[in-house]
């Protein structure tokens, strides 16, 4: 596995208690699929299964390059950068998220 050199970008230690859908998605009447948070600014977005990709989107426009998935029992995080999937041991919580639009 091909390690992460932007750990340093993280600052995001606690998950919110709950969030509403794609932060994008609200804001454009936009349906998810899968939500994801930006672990240098909390942003939410959506996956890349999603009709419009807001997380990736917004990691190539904000140069934010971690994500980490706020799907229930799934702690992984992707760095766009290295196109690395890892486990951060620093991030804490679990996010209650509504179900998909999509199913
Ligand atoms: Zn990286
Ligand atoms: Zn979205
Ligand atoms: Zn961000």
């Amino acid at each position: 596995m091909t390690p992460c050199t932007h750990l340093d970008h993280v600052r995001v230690a606690q998950l919110p208690e709950s969030v509403e859908s794609c932060e994008e998605c609200l804001a454009t009447g936009g349906q998810w699929l899968h939500l994801r948070i930006c672990l240098e600014c909390g942003k939410v977005g959506c996956c890349d299964d999603s009709p419009n990709r807001h997380a990736s989107g917004h990691a190539r426009s904000s140069g934010h390059p971690l994500i980490r998935s706020l799907e229930p029992g799934e702690e992984w995080s992707w760095c766009f950068v290295d196109e690395v999937a890892l486990l951060i041991p620093g991030v804490h919580g679990e996010t209650r998220i509504p179900p998909s639009p999509l199913g």
